[in-house]
C-alpha cells in the first residue's frame, strides 16, 4: 500500500494494526558526480520501497525529497535542509503516523549525510512510544551482499543502480574524468570528505568542491558504471529488504522507556 493512496478512514484502519511497517523512503537532491543525476540519492529508496511494496505487504509513505546536504552546495541544483531542519521532518513524520498508532518504521535512506537527522527523530520516537525503527542504508548494505558492489557517493555502484533505476537518465558518453586535487602527497583523498594520512583514515571537513571539482569520488570512477551492476545489486537490495521487513514485523514491539 501506498499512503498517498489511501483515504484517511483506510489509513485509519492500517495505522492502528500493530503489524503494520512504515516504509519511508527518504534522500537527498545532490551533486552526484559527473553524470549522476541530482535526485540519485532519492529516486533510489523511492524504486526500492516500490518494489518491496509489490512483494511484501507494507505501507509506503511519500519520499522525502531532501536531506542534509551542506557540504556539496557549491554545485548547482543541490538543495540542503541542514542537519536541524532534516531533524524536525523525522520528528513531524514519525510523529504524525505513530499518533494513529504506527509503532514500525523502516528508513530506506540513499544518503548517508541523513543518518544523525533520522537516528536523533528515530531515538526520540522510540522512547517515546516504543516504536521499532530500522535504517536501512542501501549503499552499505549492498557491499555486504557482494563485495564487488562497492560504496561510493556519486560514483560507479550509484551511478549503476541509476542505470537500472532511471536508465534514461545516465548518460556515460558524456563522462568527464573524475578529478581528485590532493591537499599534498601525505594526505591523499580517500572518499569524499576523507583523506588518508600515515595509513589511517581521517575527516577533512571542508567544502567539497575544493577537492573534487566534479564531484563525487566515491571510491571507482563514475565511468565504470554498467546496466548489468545495476540490475544485480538492485536485485540482490530489494531481494534482502523485503525479506527485513517481513521479519521485522514480526518483531515484537518494544515498551517505551522511562
Ligand atoms: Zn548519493
Amino acid at each position: 500500500m501506498k499512503l498517498a493512496h489511501l483515504n484517511w478512514r483506510q489509513a485509519e484502519r492500517v495505522l492502528a494494526d500493530p503489524s503494520t511497517t512504515v516504509v519511508i523512503p527518504i534522500g537527498s537532491t545532490e551533486q552526484h558526480g559527473p553524470v549522476g543525476p541530482l535526485g540519485t540519492d532519492w529516486m533510489i529508496p523511492e524504486w526500492i520501497a516500490g518494489e518491496m511494496e509489490k512483494r511484501t505487504n507494507i505501507l509506503v509513505a511519500p519520499v522525502i525529497p531532501f536531506g542534509v546536504a551542506t557540504h556539496h552546495t557549491s554545485f548547482p541544483g543541490t538543495i540542503d535542509m541542514g542537519l536541524e531542519t532534516l531533524v524536525a521532518v523525522m520528528r513531524g513524520v514519525f510523529g504524525s503516523l505513530a499518533k494513529h498508532g504506527a509503532r514500525r518504521f523502516i528508513v530506506v535512506n540513499g544518503h548517508g549525510g541523513n543518518d544523525p537527522a533520522i537516528e536523533k527523530a528515530g531515538l526520540e520516537i522510540s522512547r517515546s512510544t516504543g516504536a521499532l525503527v530500522a535504517l536501512l542504508n542501501w549503499w552499505s548494505i549492498a557491499p555486504q551482499l557482494n563485495p564487488a558492489w562497492t560504496t561510493g557517493h556519486g560514483d560507479a555502484q550509484e551511478v549503476s543502480a541509476m542505470m537500472h533505476v532511471h536508465p534514461e537518465l545516465v548518460d556515460l558518453s558524456d563522462c568527464p574524468k573524475t578529478e581528485v586535487h590532493e591537499l599534498s602527497n601525505d594526505f591523499a583523498f580517500t572518499h569524499l570528505s576523507s583523506i588518508r594520512y600515515k595509513g589511517a583514515a581521517v575527516k577533512l571537513v571542508r567544502d567539497l568542491k575544493l577537492g573534487l571539482p566534479q564531484g563525487g569520488f566515491g571510491g571507482i570512477p563514475s565511468e565504470k558504471a554498467s546496466a548489468e551492476w545495476g540490475r544485480d545489486m538492485m536485485e540482490a537490495v530489494v531481494e534482502y529488504f523485503t525479506a527485513f521487513a517481513e521479519d521485522f514485523g514480526k518483531l515484537p514491539l518494544d515498551r517505551p522507556s522511562a
